[in-house]
């Protein structure tokens, strides 16, 4: 598989799937791969595992995905709790027992998926800095895995035995398109930033492409229709704070 594209933490912005669908088009990728949060927070449920499901891509459960399976629970924030539940009341019965069926992480040669960690991918881990990523590389048995969860894009690597954070790699992605080449005998662990509620201060959809005969990826930003996936939030009843962070992609 030469150019795989990886999406993660769509979050049910169909404005912005459809944005970054057509982008990897373009980028004439022959593979999707999708790290999960395919639902939660935005208004198109949905429509966006239809999508999904309808790419037939190797997919990984996301927090969200499994969340809106479960009763509500408590130690979420109110406004993750109401738009779960709303989330909830959108999905038909078989949307439900397509996320139940996702894995949590797989492998998909050459790299490893998964939402979170690999070392505890049921408990949903945050990974902000090369101390939180070390554990995942101790049961990383491929060279690249991919995750998503904090919506941020990141490249962590392991050389020798010190994990460590390669902060230059993303400097020019304001740029819309930054390429990161791998070295032989690293191990990298690389967040791919989401595609439907970016938090990294950058309201563009985010994803990367993994080109394995060139062993680089490459993230893109992607500009989408914003002020009508703000509207359809509105239109649904769902939180304006969850429409107003889209703006500011936080
Ligand atoms: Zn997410």
């Amino acid at each position: 598989m030469p150019r795989t594209a990886i999406i993660s933490d769509i979050h049910a912005n169909l404005e912005a799937l459809q944005a970054v669908l057509a982008d990897m088009e373009s980028e004439q990728c022959s593979n999707i791969v999708c790290l999960g949060d395919v639902v939660g927070y935005n208004a198109d449920p949905s429509a966006c595992v239809d999508i999904i499901r309808g790419l037939n891509c190797p997919t990984v459960k996301g927090n969200h995905d499994e969340g809106v399976l479960q009763p509500v629970d408590a130690r979420m924030n109110p406004i993750a709790q109401q738009a779960m539940e709303w989330t909830r009341s959108q999905l038909s019965r078989d949307h439900l027992e397509w996320l139940r069926k996702l894995q949590f992480m797989r492998m998909v040669q050459p790299f490893t998926i998964v939402h979170s960690t690999l070392d505890q991918p049921r408990l949903w881990h945050y990974i902000f800095n090369a101390g939180d990523a070390a554990a995942n590389f101790t049961r990383q048995f491929t060279d690249i895995c991919f995750h998503g969860h904090t919506h941020v894009p990141k490249v962590f690597c392991l050389d020798g035995t010190r994990a460590a954070e390669q902060t230059d790699a993303l400097a020019e992605l304001h740029s819309g398109k930054v390429d990161f080449h791998t070295r032989e005998g690293v191990k990298y662990f690389i967040n791919v930033g989401s595609v439907g509620q970016p938090r990294d201060g950058d309201w563009r959809a985010c994803y990367a492409i993994y080109d394995s005969d060139a062993r680089m990826i490459t993230f893109k930003r992607v500009e989408y229709d914003l002020q009508t996936a703000m509207e359809k939030i509105r239109t649904a009843g769902l939180p304006e704070y969850l429409a107003e962070r889209l703006a500011r992609g936080a």
